[in-house]
């Protein structure tokens, strides 16, 4: 049994991720789990500087305390475990251009994501055959518009409609829907701790856990940090990373203590050890609230400096 922490290498981990894998963390160790680190670098392979980012991820979820069993999993790595988990689904080829699905007549959940409306599966084959000259094909499972539900252990029932999600992209990647669900089973990963901007996939994914054999695992939505205008919180915002904290005197114990805090779990500013969070964590607790983060912003980086030396 185990929980996991999978980060995908786009860019520094800022507080609302750190404090995301606190929490995965505090669940899987309080619950007598693995804790098990993935990076999700499937699609930023490309990206030049991702196993850079991803090195860095590693060494900041480490200055944290946040301890892992076994290797990290790489999925770049995996590639022949997300095509032989293909082989074994019933699937077809989908030839609509980003265009056509967003025209398509689906209505969109209330995240945006938009249902696929089937339209590649009810294709003449002479059209089949001239789009196949053309393009290149998707591969979707065929889900047949069943509705699964999963029990968020914080949002509580979601229930959706599974559709014909994308199994490998057109480009040939496969899709994170399905790398997520191939490795969460094959890592042992009963208990998926992560941001609450997911919370609508898991139906998705659970369902996929089934069709591959697999039991769905527990689910636990972390609300996401926000900044003070309420936008989910980025880069932009100040200082939110290890990286950015550091000069400000703002060190991995002065951190940990803020998300403990934010977390109910410390008092202000009161120096904690993970140990201590773990005696102290309770998840029924965990606030179901967006975290609202006022960063240092860099003009009081300045501002320290000038007034140090
Ligand atoms: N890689 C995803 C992210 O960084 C998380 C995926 C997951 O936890 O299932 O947002």
């Amino acid at each position: 049994m185990g929980g996991r922490f999978a980060p995908s290498p786009t860019s520094a981990l800022h507080l609302g991720n750190l404090r995301t894998a606190v929490v995965a963390w505090l669940l899987a160790r309080s619950t007598g789990r693995e804790f098990r680190l993935r990076i999700e670098d499937l699609d930023t392979q490309r990206v030049a500087a991702s196993g850079e980012v991803a090195a860095q991820q590693i060494r900041d979820l480490a200055a944290l305390g946040l301890d892992h069993d076994g290797e990290v999993v790489w999925q770049s790595a995996r590639i022949d475990a997300y095509s032989a988990a293909v082989a074994g689904l019933d699937t077809y080829e989908c030839y609509c251009t980003r265009r056509e699905i967003a025209e398509a007549p689906s209505a969109p959940h209330a995240d945006g994501y938009r249902p696929y409306a089937g339209t590649c599966l009810r294709l003449a084959a002479s059209r089949r055959q001239e789009l196949a000259s053309t393009r290149r094909p998707a591969l979707r499972v065929r889900a047949g518009g069943q509705r699964f539900s999963v029990t968020d252990l914080w949002a509580g029932e979601e229930t959706e409609v599974v559709d014909d999600f994308v199994l490998v992209r057109n480009d040939g990647v496969p899709a994170y829907n399905l790398a997520v669900v191939v490795d969460d089973l094959a890592m042992g990963v009963d208990q998926v701790v992560r941001g609450d901007d997911l919370l609508s996939s898991s139906p998705r994914q659970a369902w996929l856990a089934t069709r591959l054999g697999g039991a769905a695992p527990s689910y636990a939505h972390v609300p996401l940090a926000v900044n003070t205008d309420g936008v989910r919180l980025a880069k932009r915002d100040g200082a939110v990373t290890l990286a950015d904290l550091a000069p400000l005197g703002v060190g991995p114990a002065e951190v940990l203590s803020l998300l403990a805090r934010s977390l109910g779990l410390a008092d202000p500013g009161e120096a904690v050890t993970l140990a201590q969070l773990l005696e102290r964590f309770d998840p029924l607790q965990v606030p179901r609230e967006p975290w609202v983060v006022d960063p240092p912003g860099y003009a009081d980086a300045e501002e320290n400096r000038m007034s140090t030396t």
